[in-house]
């Protein structure tokens, strides 16, 4: 009953060492029971009992390793942060309640009164709304800028700088965002250099190598890719996932054993359905440029895409978003959308089913029609969540809306 974790995983961590993501996302992480279970064990229970009076005390003291709480500890989330944080090659993973309590977390355990954050602007629509609303309370200001726009950047650092984050590639425009400048005048600056690796997961993009300090995930989407769960991780080095660790278990976004769980079945398939998605994606985009009812598409997997040769260096696929223009505006792009019969239309994306969104009234709905205008979100811009169904059917999906704006 006292072996430590380390004499409890199913293959040592040495073992693993060098292995590609693939096999990581299958092995990594797994600790087995006395039953030697093939599948990952699930430890649905809030505490954990002690042989002794002694025992209890010397881990609430941590004289001795051990789980307590599951507010504190899980297995079962122990082995989802393992196995995540050897997939993006990071130190350590803390995985909590959802993608936002996720950002929450890393802001509360690192940020103070008076720090300032860069953010750039096309991040997801709640995260703008984190720094903008809730932050800001708390003496954090947050300048916003342009993905691309380096300049941008430089121009907005100041001493007391202290995060810069990004998602890249964006939403729903696909902009790439040059991880590794970025990371440059992040040192510089003495600042941390955080990202939302959502769109690309660990198997497309893995921050660390570009010079972030801390990755980001909304577990919701690709991680788990089906739709069933809310969650999210940060992975980063240890000293610093300290402080978001403390920072959790004393606010208490803590990710249930069960969603762990499901993330790690997740994970499993995510190499092969990250392969899927963007081989649909890529064939989608390449088909929509074609249509003369298309005005625009945005993937970088395109050769057109102003940042596809900076894409191809940092990703080694372009990920199952992408977004189009149509001829015309908010009419035509309803009527594309309402012409669609088979693919879902609903704003989340990353999951196996293909899904349709007007980012200008439902994601970004709440942005002044400025902000708009400068993240080019426009009346008939349509974002589709490329899932894994036949790429055939996709298309005579799509046809019915093309068709729709033929008439
Ligand atoms: C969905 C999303 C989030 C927020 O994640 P939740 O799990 O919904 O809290 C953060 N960042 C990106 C890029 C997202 O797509």
């Amino acid at each position: 009953m006292t072996l430590s974790r380390e004499e409890h995983l199913a293959i040592p961590e040495s073992d693993l060492e060098g292995v590609s993501v693939d096999t990581l996302a299958v092995r990594a992480g797994q600790v087995r029971t006395g039953q030697l279970e093939h599948s990952d064990a699930i430890f649905p229970t809030s505490s954990f009992v002690y042989g002794s009076a002694a025992q209890a005390a010397a881990r609430f003291a941590g004289d001795e390793p051990g789980n307590i709480y599951s507010r504190f500890t899980n297995p079962t989330v122990q082995a989802f942060e393992a196995r995540i944080a050897a997939m993006e090659g990071g130190e350590r993973g803390v995985a909590t309640s959802s993608g936002m309590a996720a950002i929450l977390s890393t802001c509360m355990a690192l940020l103070k009164s008076g720090d300032h954050v860069i953010c750039s602007r096309g991040v997801f629509g709640t995260t703008n709304v984190l720094f903008q609303k809730y932050l800001a309370r708390f003496g954090v200001d947050t300048t916003f800028v342009s993905l691309t726009g380096f300049d941008e950047w430089q121009a907005a650092v100041r001493p007391e700088t202290r995060l810069l984050f990004i998602e890249t590639p964006s939403n729903p425009l696909c902009e790439v965002a040059d991880m590794s400048a970025l990371a440059a005048l992040a040192r510089g600056a003495g600042a941390l250099f955080v990202v939302d690796n959502c769109f690309c997961t660990p198997v497309l993009q893995r921050p660390f190598e570009f010079g972030a300090d801390i990755v980001i995930h909304s577990a919701t989407k690709y991680l788990d890719g089906q739709g069933r769960c809310i969650g999210g991780v940060v992975v980063g080095p240890d000293n610093l996932m300290q402080e978001v660790y403390g920072f959790l278990r004393s606010a208490g976004p803590t990710m249930s054993p069960f969603n762990a769980w499901v993330f790690l079945k997740g994970l499993e398939t995510l190499p092969i359905r990250m392969r899927a998605h963007c081989e649909n994606a890529l064939e989608l985009a390449t088909w929509l440029q074609r249509q003369p009812q298309v005005e625009q598409v945005f993937y970088a997997g395109l050769e057109s895409h102003p940042q596809h040769q900076l894409a191809s260096r940092q990703q080694s696929g372009f990920g199952g978003v992408l977004s189009f223009t149509v001829h015309g505006g908010k009419r035509e792009a309803w009527s594309f959308i309402d012409a669609t019969r088979m693919i879902s239309i609903t704003a989340n994306l990353g999951d196996v089913k293909t899904t349709i969104t007007h980012p200008g009234t439902t994601t970004h709905g709440r942005l002044s029609p400025e902000d708009k205008a400068a993240a080019g979100i426009t009346d008939s811009l349509i974002r589709l969540s490329v899932g894994i169904e036949s790429v055939e059917d996709l298309k005579t999906d799509l046809q019915r809306g093309l068709s729709a704006l033929s008439d």
